[in-house]
């Protein structure tokens, strides 16, 4: 129901504010969201004719929606990886380097896609690029708006294949010898890394 109130801009007493039940969010640059629970206030003045729009905790809506296309399943769009882009602050360079990819320009291409990547195995390792990304420069970061309960999503996610990356992205100068032998009274094989 509209309720009255004073405009900000022409102090007439006409403007009127209303909380639609449906509000599609898509100045943000993502064109699939849409926000219910009558959480946006929209107030137009009928005098003047302003509008201002407000969402109730919009910093912490932005930061959802970003944990919301890292977690969620294989089909990133070009749009969503600009959003990502955006709220890392980084430039299409930043983000071509930190992808290990040569050209800037392919950032700019997969940003203009509507389906980024032909398969989910493509999508892979870009994806682990996004969520270490997203752990730097969100959760990490000061302004970071998400909860506990956001980190336990992300956790959930994350804990059993970025531990996993980490490994596989630890270098040593010379692979190590192993060496093998069985033990216990099982029996059991096990290798252990030889130094020297
Ligand atoms: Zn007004």
């Amino acid at each position: 129901m509209p309720t009255k109130q004073k405009c900000p801009i022409c102090r007439s007493p006409e403007a009127v504010t209303e909380r639609p039940a449906n509000y599609r969010y898509e100045h943000i640059g993502l064109s699939n969201v849409i926000l219910v629970g009558r959480e946006v206030a929209i107030t137009s003045c009928r005098k003047c004719g302003h509008v201002t729009t407000g969402i109730n905790n919009e910093l912490q809506l932005l930061d959802v929606l970003g944990l919301n296309i890292v977690l969620s399943a294989p089909g990133l769009k070009g749009e969503e990886l600009r959003y990502l882009r955006t709220m890392f602050d980084l430039t299409q360079a930043d983000l071509a380097k930190a992808m290990g990819l040569p050209r800037r320009e392919t950032i700019a291409e997969w940003e203009a896609k509507s389906r980024i990547f032909a398969s989910p195995a493509a999508e892979v390792a870009p994806r682990l690029v996004l969520l270490g990304l997203f752990k730097t420069h969100i959760f990490e970061s000061e302004f970071c708006q998400l909860t506990t309960n956001h980190r336990r999503l992300y956790d959930n996610f994350t804990h059993s294949i970025v531990d996993r990356i980490d490994d596989l992205l630890q270098t040593s100068e010379t692979r190590p010898h192993y060496s093998a032998r069985r033990v216990s009274k099982n029996k059991e094989w096990i290798a252990e890394s030889v130094p020297g």
